[in-house]
């Protein structure tokens, strides 16, 4: 079971930047018929541009980290996904705070505190067909599996199979928010890139952890 600390976040950090920038085309490819195709290619500039910044200027903490990659989602990639998933690492990571090493059960609540803000900033509900519609359900099975006594790793596989889940179940969904939300009626039976892209990153911390 490997400590959540600094290296740990940073091994995740170039895990997930090496599975968006594998997966861009396909994460624009689904922003294509119900929204502008850039997905992929704004989670990409984001995430090689924050890999980058954290090699030159490295965070001693792991919520330094993912305030680090908040801040330049925040200011590399327009759109609605960056302010939003920029809100969500920088507010996870000052949860975090000052520890060198956290447990399981705090960075659920960093993740947790990260995943308000974004519903706070975007005001989305489940069901809106958004990223949310992975996250709440990969936190909800994260805390389940924590409370009875699961290891991180367990746990993380865990959530990473309900944001699987969270992605399938946005398919037959009508977007009420974002641009999918302009295409009312005609946004059902599309597969949401953000909530996509929300189930890869908590895939690749599962795989973080089981390392
Ligand atoms: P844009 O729509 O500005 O081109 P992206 O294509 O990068 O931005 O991101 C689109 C994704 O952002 C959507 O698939 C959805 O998951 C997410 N999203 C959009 N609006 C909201 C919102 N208000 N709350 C949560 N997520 C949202
Ligand atoms: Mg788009
Ligand atoms: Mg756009």
């Amino acid at each position: 079971e490997p400590a959540i600390d600094t290296a740990f976040m940073r091994r995740w950090l170039d895990t997930a930047a090496t599975a968006i920038d594998r997966e861009s085309k396909q994460l624009s490819d689904l922003d294509s018929p119900i929204g502008d195709g850039d997905h992929g290619t704004n989670m990409r500039r984001g995430f090689l541009a924050a890999r980058t910044a954290i090699e030159q200027e490295p965070p001693d903490t792991p919520g330094g980290v993912l305030v680090a990659l908040g801040r330049q989602l925040i200011s590399k990639v327009g759109g609605a996904s960056g302010p939003l998933y920029g809100t969500l690492f920088r507010r996870a990571g000052k949860e975090l705070g000052d520890d060198r090493a956290v447990s399981a059960a705090q960075l659920r609540d960093g993740l947790r505190a990260g995943v308000d803000a974004v519903a706070k900033l975007g005001g989305a509900v489940p069901g809106d067909k958004t990223m949310l519609d992975a996250l709440l359900p990969a936190l909800d099975a994260l805390t389940g599996a924590l409370d009875a006594g699961g290891s991180a790793a367990d746990a993380l596989a865990a959530a990473a199979g309900a944001a699987d889940e969270g992605v399938r179940a946005t398919v037959p969904l009508r977007a009420r928010k974002g641009r999918a939300s302009y295409l009312g009626e005609r946004s059902v039976g599309h597969q949401d890139p953000g909530a996509t892209s929300s189930a890869l990153l908590i895939n690749t911390l599962a795989d973080t952890a089981k390392e």
